[in-house]
């Protein structure tokens, strides 16, 4: 189902207005309508096909996303994602009103699709690390779901029997009864409102169309996602009960804490710890980053809870150019041991004139107001 060229589909051209497609849409969809085309499904594919092209030509946002991507249901950043399954009947109904049943002489009674129901979609967590999220990567996932029966085909029944009408209803899928005044009309029992029933059940599903069974599916994650943010797998849910379509697989992601990056939006927080001396005389440091080792420079004079900004070294943006940058914050370590030789250097250095923070000095006291807030 990739691919597809929506515009081709309906038989209308790129700059078509939402009248024309409505116009190629209603054309098109009576020609191939499954009650028109009973047993025929390339018909029926035809028919959903259409009404896909049509749910997303004739709403703007979708066309300016299929017109500039070549595709809907792409990742925003505020978590989540557009589209979503359409049901070409409800498709149908909406664009012909309500009794579409008249449209062809059925006297009205709105009949179901023969069944084939979409499968569930199926709800996977994936936890990935931040340096996977960092560059973005391909996973392959393991999953139990319903698969379609091989041994049918999808359909339920038996190799070599078919579908016969139902009895009970005689194809109508709904029975009518009096009580009192009224006429009661009821979905049938016998077929489950299908209107027909397997003449004899395969027997690999039980006529169910579908079992249970493992597959694998690839799973391609753009780099910046975030916690929670979730990923449509078109089609590769549940299979629908007797050939109905395939749900989908949502995948939500997880994000795994990182040994020693915090993560702030698109920012990366990294704790340095830095000895007194090194506070004081200044160094070239290297750090890691989620892009390999990177230096910085320790000025002379640098206090704890400073942070340095690491520009663009952060996690990239979703769905735009650029990246978060990476923030060191700075803690000096205080020693706890010392021999007697630190010891009485120590108290040397306490005698003289700079080593206590004086009233005076501002940006060490804005500094700290900063870090507090
Ligand atoms: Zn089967
Ligand atoms: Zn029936």
């Amino acid at each position: 189902m990739s691919n597809k060229k929506y515009y081709d589909i309906l038989g209308v051209s790129r700059d078509a207005d939402v009248n024309e497609i409505k116009k190629a849409y209603r054309k098109l969809a009576m020609q191939y309508h499954p009650d028109k085309n009973p047993g025929d499904k390339s018909a029926e594919e035809k028919f959903k096909e259409l009404s896909e092209a049509y749910a997303v030509l004739s709403d703007p946002q979708k066309r300016r996303q299929y017109d500039q991507f070549g595709q809907t249901g792409n990742m925003r950043s505020g978590g989540g994602f557009e589209g979503g399954f359409v049901d070409p009947f409800d498709i149908f109904r909406e664009v012909f009103g309500g009794g579409f049943g008249d449209i062809f002489g059925m006297g009205g009674t709105s009949r179901r699709h023969s069944g084939a129901k979409k499968g569930a979609d199926l709800q996977i967590r994936l936890k990935l690390t931040l340096e996977e999220i960092f560059s973005g990567t391909t996973k392959k996932i393991k999953i139990k779901k319903h698969i379609m029966c091989e041994a049918c085909k999808g359909t339920g029944a038996s190799p070599g029997t078919s579908h016969i009408t139902c009895q009970t209803c005689h194809g109508r899928g709904e029975v009518a009864y009096r009580q009192g005044f009224f006429t009661v009309t009821q979905t049938c029992q016998a077929c489950g409102g299908e209107g027909k029933i397997i003449e004899k059940p395969c027997l690999e599903c039980n006529g169910e169309g579908r079992k249970r069974g493992d597959a694998t599916i690839e799973v391609n994650i753009p780099a910046g996602v975030a916690e929670g943010q979730y990923l449509p797998v078109r089609g590769a849910g549940n299979s629908g009960p007797k050939g109905g379509p395939n749900g989908d697989v949502i995948v939500v992601f997880e994000e795994e804490p990182h040994e020693v990056f915090e993560r702030h939006g698109d920012d990366i927080v990294y704790n340095l710890y830095i000895g007194f001396t090194q506070a004081v005389i200044g160094e070239e440091l290297e750090v890691p980053t989620l892009n390999g080792k990177a230096k910085i420079n320790l000025a002379a004079g640098t206090q704890s809870g400073k942070i340095l900004r690491m520009r663009g070294k952060g996690m990239p943006h979703l769905n735009s150019y650029g990246a978060g940058d990476q923030l060191i914050r700075v803690h000096v370590w205080t020693p706890t041991k010392l021999n007697a030789k630190e010891k009485e250097l120590i108290k040397q250095l306490s005698e003289q004139e700079n080593m206590f923070p004086k009233k005076d000095d501002k940006s060490f006291f804005e500094r700290m107001k900063e870090a507090i807030l």
